[in-house]
């Protein structure tokens, strides 16, 4: 917790803010979830976090107990842990964590390629932001 964040090694994800580590490119389970701000992934296993008390919310897929999680360094909102999934075709998702890919970087050699897409959507029209 604080700023002993724990240090991952090879792809990682990293808190868009303060750049503390998130998660492995090797944990995620899938790229085509959405969040409140856009594209999420769901990681199997995500580090320095914090998670809220988990509440109801009613999402496309169902029912589900969640819980609202934070960077434990700088406590930006990230997305959600799955606690409580209600039916039994979504309970693959429960103990695992959605995170907005807004709130990421990507870390190590990936910043070359990041920076390059940037450039490339700046020439493209951007009615909803
Ligand atoms: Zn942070």
């Amino acid at each position: 917790m604080g700023k002993f964040a724990e240090y991952l090694d090879g792809k990682v994800y990293s808190c868009k803010h303060c750049r503390t580590n998130l998660a492995r490119h090797q944990d995620i389970m899938s790229k085509q979830y959405e969040g409140t701000s856009g594209p999420a992934y769901l990681f199997t296993s995500v580090v320095n976090v914090k998670c809220q008390e988990p509440r109801l919310a009613v999402l496309w897929s169902g029912q589900h107990s969640i819980s609202a999680v934070q960077c434990s360094t700088c406590s930006t909102d990230l997305g959600w842990k799955y606690v409580r999934v209600s039916s039994p075709s979504q309970r693959f998702k429960e103990g695992k964590f959605l995170i907005e890919s807004a709130y990421t970087f990507k870390e190590n050699r990936w910043h070359l390629s990041y920076s390059r897409s940037l450039l490339k959507s700046q020439g493209k029209d951007k009615l909803k932001t």
